[in-house]
């Protein structure tokens, strides 16, 4: 069992406890931990987290999880909005897109394996609601990215793995601008997978940022914003996978 380091932040409120269904995993975005740590304790800054995992795999605690953390912000899953009441939040320490983002070494990576196990015991957590950031608030979040291991949590049981699927190269891609039933479609099978997004039939902005953040989970190898012959039939697989 993970024994955390106590190092309590004043930034929660209160919620009800039986209601925790999620967790939601973060990069920090900051040059170091330690600043990280600071600014997640700080008054000032209004937000928080349950946990921090540092590069060599020290674990963090910051709010208990009975309590509501302030992480996740405006989000939307699988039909439920403002997602900080229901979830527990874990802050992983990396750079980010902005300062040097950078692989998550092993001894991270194996806690927060460890750690998300426990929550997801604590919690009857279900695989799809282990999500990132910026599954949940696409328009405005990029962590953790593409190189998180999502295949090692998934090869662990924790969370939803990418199917393997066969698709046509030839088919054609949608692109920002599209509009009809194709677009439709897939919009829907992101809505099914349990992305927020409304299903207007026009590949708008909200849809190319679910988009992107579905490749950053499910197709790490190509953040094009793209919806490719590949990135439909993951997506596809998936929406039918999930329920
Ligand atoms: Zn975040």
């Amino acid at each position: 069992m993970i024994i955390p380091i106590q190092h309590p932040s004043p930034n929660h409120d209160t919620r009800d406890e039986s209601s925790i269904s999620m967790l939601v995993l973060h990069y920090t975005g900051m040059q170091t931990g330690a600043a990280a740590l600071a600014r997640l304790s700080d008054p000032a800054a209004k937000v928080s987290s349950h946990y921090l995992v540092e590069e060599d795999g020290r674990v963090f605690q910051l709010v208990d999880e009975s309590l509501r953390a302030w992480h996740a912000g405006v989000s939307s899953w699988d039909g439920v909005h403002g997602l900080n009441a229901v979830s527990v939040g874990v802050e992983i320490v990396n750079p980010g897109h902005e300062y040097g983002y950078r692989a998550f070494p092993d001894a991270q990576m194996a806690a927060v394996e460890a750690l998300a196990k426990e929550i997801v015991a604590r919690h009857g957590i279900v695989k799809n609601h282990v999500v990132g950031h910026s599954d949940i608030a696409p328009l405005r979040k990029d962590d953790p990215g593409e190189l998180f291991d999502w295949h090692r949590l998934a090869a662990a049981g924790l969370c939803v793995p990418t199917p393997r699927v066969t698709f046509d190269t030839t088919e054609i891609s949608l692109i920002k601008g599209d509009e009809g039933v194709a677009v439709a479609l897939l919009q829907t099978g992101l809505q099914k997978i349990g992305y927020g997004i409304s299903i207007n039939g026009n590949f708008d902005e909200l849809t190319e940022a679910v988009v992107r953040a579905f490749q950053r989970r499910f197709r790490q190898s190509l953040i094009s914003s793209t919806a490719d012959a590949e990135s439909r039939a993951l997506i596809a697989a998936l929406g039918a996978w999930v329920y």
